[in-house]
């Protein structure tokens, strides 16, 4: 069933609940099945495919068509712009629409990495860019516009041979930092949310089998969708994923259409035990009255919920909540009430990007004092987690 994200009485969004929350046991098809159950259905039912030319002809737009018979098929000359695809244009429930049921197939012109540092040593070419979610804060759209579904890049052979040269080239990592002490660290999915591309398509699959033969280095992706199929990958320790926490009441109000928080919580083990390294992202970490009594019930529950070997191996990145003015002023179109926790110009200052965007973040003397109620709070309640950077 699709629920409108407009429709919880009070015409506001709310996060749609997925799978269920703990207290619900989750739907827990057979490994390598779950892309075709009715949960995944209600993440992405593909019902049009807008396609560049090459993409459909390509290996892998092959294969993501057979996956999908019957699907209405529309070339276009290239995968940005796409009229009544992109831009702000349209209340919440046709951007979901959207979502859900259409897919772009393209070809990634530039293959380029890029230096990090922060959670990651480079981020990688991504093999899509869009998301079938629409978290309230997110900077995926700031291209295309929050109707943005899912672009997958089917050049999917050239992404991972550009990655593969890139890795030989930098050699072993030299000296550890805060991205890891061993592996350099490429982030995979900068643009998008690699566990939902896998609902339809083996570009996940792929970049975490090549990064399973090249020791010298580690992908990673934060990631707020639970998505049981890549339990099958078999990353063999040469994949980190993420999973994104904020307390459950935040979540609700700005992480529409995610998997709810405990359910990431609990795939924590499963994801660890299937060979990947898991880590968590504290974010965004949105400054709102009640904030620390409800993060500290955060960490308890990871503390309580998360086994021992999840905890030895476990790191987090502290994320505050960056906003965007144009951002806001869509959000005002369609989730008020977002806006009444993300925008708070009184504890907030603006800082101009170099592409002309007016950035928001926490003014510097709130941010500090923040993360250092916040870093006294996992001290006292997950002192398990080590804090990978804190932004
Ligand atoms: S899951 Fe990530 S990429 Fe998708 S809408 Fe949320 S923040 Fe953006």
């Amino acid at each position: 069933m699709e629920r409108s994200a407009a429709g919880s009485g009070a015409g506001e969004p709310e996060q749609q609940a997925l799978f269920g929350w703990a207290d619900t046991e989750p739907e827990r098809p057979a490994r390598g099945s779950f892309r075709d159950s009715p949960a995944a259905r209600r993440m992405l039912d593909v019902r049009e495919v807008y396609a560049e030319p090459a993409a459909l002809d390509s290996p892998r737009g092959q294969q993501i068509m057979a996956r999908l018979p019957g699907v209405r098929v529309v070339e276009v000359p290239r995968h940005w712009g796409i009229p009544s695809l992109h831009g702000n244009g349209g209340n919440v429930e046709r951007w979901v629409r959207v979502k859900t049921e259409t897919l772009v197939l393209g070809v990634k012109q530039r293959l380029v990495t890029r230096p990090n540092g922060r959670s990651a040593d480079w981020i990688a070419p991504g093999p899509s860019n869009g998301c079938a979610m629409s978290c309230a804060y997110c900077y995926v759209p700031r291209r295309k516009g929050y109707a943005n579904p899912i672009t997958l890049f089917t050049n999917i052979e050239a992404i991972v041979a550009h990655v593969r040269r890139h890795v030989r080239a930098q050699g072993p990592k030299p000296e550890p930092n805060q991205c890891d002490p061993h592996a350099w660290v490429y982030d995979v999915g900068e643009n998008g949310d690699c566990s939902v591309d896998a609902l339809v398509c083996d570009n996940t699959a792929d970049l975490v089998a090549a990064f399973r033969g090249l020791p010298t280095a580690k992908a990673s992706f934060a990631t707020k969708f639970v998505n049981p199929d890549l339990l099958a990958l078999d990353p063999q320790g040469r994949t980190r994923v993420r999973f994104s926490v904020m307390p459950p009441d935040d979540a609700r109000l700005l992480d529409i259409r995610t998997s709810p928080v405990p359910e990431r919580i609990a795939a924590a083990a499963d994801f660890l035990d299937a060979g990947y390294e898991v880590h968590f992202n504290l974010s965004p970490v949105v400054l709102r009255p009640g904030w620390e009594r409800d993060w500290a019930e955060l960490l308890v529950h990871l503390d309580d919920v998360l086994p021992a070997r999840v905890k030895e191996q476990a790191a987090a990145e502290v994320i505050m909540l960056t906003h965007n003015q144009a951002l806001h002023e869509v959000n005002l179109g369609w989730h008020p009430r977002a806006e009444e926790v993300l925008w708070q110009p009184d504890i907030q200052e603006t800082k101009r990007s170099q592409n002309g965007a007016l950035n928001v973040r926490y003014a510097l003397e709130v941010k500090q004092q923040a993360l250092i109620r916040l870093r006294r709070l996992l001290a006292e309640h997950a002192p398990w987690l080590r804090i990978r950077y804190a932004f």
